[in-house]
């Protein structure tokens, strides 16, 4: 059988015209196309089998065409010499093959049946493409990328790109940590669920208004914004967004950078200078209170000794409430007392002696101290339940902050119409946290800023000390006093202090 009758016979048609023209393509190929029988035997080899096996095919013709089949893909050969012989056709078939000067290339064969006039198989078409140039590039590209990736992912910025709708396409290890999605749970979705309410919702109609208006509102700028990650809580992000201009689909390359910690990073800074503030801030005060403490100890004792004298000339017919009146000007001055002491041991960084007492008595009594002489108008709710009662605490420091406290809450309530002090306790494992809340003016911004300083008052005959004496007593029991403070609603402070031990641990077993 001569070659142009193969050829003639492939295209199914027996006009002798066709045949030069059919040869000319198949010699013209770029791609190797070989004709075999059904048993393997080279009978057709064009020019670009030539040279893509190094056989000429004077050489070749005839021969089995295991000459370019390494040892290791015999028996796949066999296979498709039997598949392609009983009629079926394969296409993109992806295998090796070795040229005459040994080396092994890596193919793509589409192999379809040669049939006879009776329509029975009678030889094979074997399309050869050289893969070792697409492989080239591909190994390359691969290459690139892998490069590319290990770059994005050492990167401790996060890389998330785009596509024109705002689909994901790419999200890198560090966008992984930052929000908490593997990359596989993202691909494929659109961005807008990395992002909070409302700039979710609107994340569409500005891609869409880009397309349409080439309106940059963020692209090749960067801001700041919320990202949201997949357990519900947001952080704030730096976000720079870039435009690829590789052809095709547009693509958006977008970096975040997690801000949490750089904020984290200031607010410690900021804590750090606080914390060495406050040591300065210290023994200011330490100064002035000794100085104080130095100073009221004087007519305090002179008071004593005018007290012990005016008992001695009480009688029994002195009358009742005189009587009464003194007792309580004693206790008040014994009070006075223990408070300068309390002081000056604060400022000496004496080690005072704690003791297991009822939280409940203590805020009932300093109530007392506080609402006494007081507009009737504030309704005091106290709400310390059982498992919070017992706190191990220095007594008379403790009470001097609930007393400072009350009072700023009740002289912030003067005048308005609601005018409730709450006194709040729950127990919060070994502490007891204690709060205390009104329905005052609330915090102005300037004052909140410099609250915990001394000297810092609005009050005319303020001395703006009580709130920096305050924060000094609730940290040397282990806690910060915090505030919350809405304008014209209210302010709340907050600290804690330690459970008794033993004592709470009943009413709320472990
Ligand atoms: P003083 O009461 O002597 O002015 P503080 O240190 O106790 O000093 O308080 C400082 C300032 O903080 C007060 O003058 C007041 O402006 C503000 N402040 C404190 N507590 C409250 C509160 N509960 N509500 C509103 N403002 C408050």
């Amino acid at each position: 059988m001569s070659r142009s009758d193969d050829v003639a016979e492939v295209a199914g048609q027996k006009d002798e015209d066709v045949r030069p023209f059919l040869a000319a393509i198949a010699s013209s190929s770029n791609d190797a196309i070989i004709g075999k029988d059904r048993r393997g035997k080279i009978t057709y080899w064009n020019a670009a089998a030539e040279r893509l096996f190094g056989y000429p095919a004077s050489e070749i013709i005839g021969q089995s065409v295991s000459r370019i089949i390494p040892p290791d893909r015999a028996t796949e050969e066999m296979s498709i010499l039997d598949r392609v012989g009983s009629g079926e056709y394969l296409a993109h078939f992806e295998t090796k093959r070795v040229t005459k000067d040994g080396r092994i290339i890596p193919v793509s064969l589409t192999l379809s049946p040669i049939l006879g006039p009776d329509g029975a198989v009678i030889g094979i078409s074997d399309i050869a493409r050289d893969l070792s140039e697409t492989q080239r590039l591909a190994e390359a590209f691969q290459q690139r990328e892998a490069l590319l990736r290990s770059i994005l992912d050492s990167n401790p910025d996060g890389f998330i790109v785009i596509g024109e709708s705002g689909i994901i396409k790419i999200f890198s290890a560090a966008a992984e940590r930052m929000f908490g999605y593997a990359a596989a749970e993202v691909v494929g979705r659109n961005v807008s669920m990395l992002m909070p309410e409302p700039y979710s919702a609107a994340h569409d109609g500005y891609m869409q208004r880009y397309r349409d208006t080439g309106d940059r509102r963020i692209i090749g700028i960067g801001r700041v914004v919320a990202g949201l990650r997949k357990d519900g809580t947001t952080f704030p992000m730096d976000l720079q967004i870039g435009e690829a201009t590789a052809p095709g689909e547009r693509r958006f390359t977008g970096f975040v950078r997690d801000l949490t910690e750089r904020e984290n990073r200031d607010r410690r800074l900021a804590e750090l200078q606080s914390e060495l503030m406050h040591v300065a801030r210290l023994s200011e005060l330490g100064q002035m209170a000794s100085a104080l403490a130095h100073e009221v100890n004087q007519p305090l004792t002179a008071v004593a000794n005018y007290l012990r004298g005016m008992r001695r000339l009480l009688n029994d017919d002195s009358p009742p409430l005189l009587r009464q009146g003194i007792e309580k000007v004693a206790e008040q001055t014994e009070r006075a007392r223990a408070i300068v002491q309390s002081l000056r041991s604060l400022v000496k960084k004496e080690e005072r002696p704690r003791s297991a007492e009822d939280l409940e008595a203590l805020v009932l009594e300093t109530a007392a101290l506080v609402l006494a002489g007081m507009s009737r108008r504030v309704a005091l709710i106290q709400d310390i339940p059982a498992d919070a009662q017992a706190v191990f605490i220095d007594r008379v420091q403790v009470q001097q902050v609930l007393l400072n406290l009350m009072r700023n809450g009740v002289e912030a309530m003067e005048g308005r119409p609601l005018q409730r002090l709450t006194v709040r306790a729950r127990r919060v494992g070994e502490r007891v946290e204690i709060a205390v809340a009104d329905t005052g003016s609330g915090l102005s911004d300037e004052v909140q800023a410099r609250l915990f300083q001394p000297f810092v008052t609005t009050k005319a005959d303020g001395l703006g000390v009580g709130l920096s004496i305050c924060r000094t007593i609730v940290e040397s029991h282990g806690s910060q006093l915090t505030v919350t403070s809405v304008p014209e609603q209210g302010t709340t402070f907050l600290f804690d202090v330690p459970a008794a031990p033993g004592l709470g641990a009943q009413a709320e077993p472990l």
